[in-house]
């Protein structure tokens, strides 16, 4: 996905970075989740800014 424009970038980045992912099942769930809303697991990570897409 070739995101060109510098105004989505900035947008996409921020709510990536607004993200928890699941380690359980993958899914993501909100920045304040504690849960999984999927699994109720509470084996969640924070989504890292440093990952970039390809
Ligand atoms: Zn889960």
């Amino acid at each position: 996905m070739a995101l060109r424009d510098p105004f989505k970038l900035d947008l996409s980045r921020k709510y990536n970075l607004e993200k928890t992912v699941c380690r359980n099942c993958g899914a993501t769930n909100p920045k304040t989740a504690t849960k999984c809303r999927k699994c109720h697991s509470k084996n969640l990570r924070q989504k890292r800014s440093k990952t970039r897409g390809r």
